[in-house]
């Protein structure tokens, strides 16, 4: 593996907010100063084509990279196209005979939409546009630690 598609794939892994191109961009440029927007599309695009991340449209204008490559489902934000796994199953969800016509279906990904938590707050707290930078709209992990 070469040391830009480590330094890639060590983003992504590190990420749970499902970065566009341009997002993955600017984290490895962080470390790796002279790597180019192509070689980073380029070198995400190798990644999926290996089955190593998923490329994944959820209909915010681009395309998202997901190193989560199993089975799951999302939850889409509308105002801010923030992005977050939902590793629940849903049994119940088929497609009625009369729609699926001998159609065999091998998997489904449902996308729900709607307002983030961030986005919900009255007065829309710190939050900004980039996708790259919402992980700091999350619950800190510590708060679990406390109640445990
Ligand atoms: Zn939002
Ligand atoms: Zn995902």
């Amino acid at each position: 593996m070469t040391p830009q598609r480590q330094s890639i794939f060590r983003v992504l892994h590190g990420s749970t907010v499902h970065p566009t191109a341009e997002a993955v961009y600017h984290s490895v440029r962080a470390e790796m100063p002279s790597i180019s927007l192509r070689t980073v599309y380029q070198t995400l695009n190798d990644l999926a084509a290996m089955g190593e991340i998923q490329a994944i449209d959820l209909g915010t204008g681009s395309i998202r990279f997901d190193p989560h490559t199993g089975p799951h489902h999302h939850l889409v934000c509308d105002e801010c196209g923030r992005v977050q796994d939902v590793e629940a199953e849903f049994p119940g969800v088929t497609v009625p005979d009369a729609d699926a016509s001998g159609f065999e279906v091998r998997s489904t990904e449902i996308i729900f939409r709607g307002r983030c938590h961030a986005c919900a707050e009255p007065d829309g707290g710190a939050h900004t546009q980039d996708p790259a930078s919402t992980t700091t709209t999350e619950d800190p992990p510590s708060q679990e630690a406390i109640r445990a």
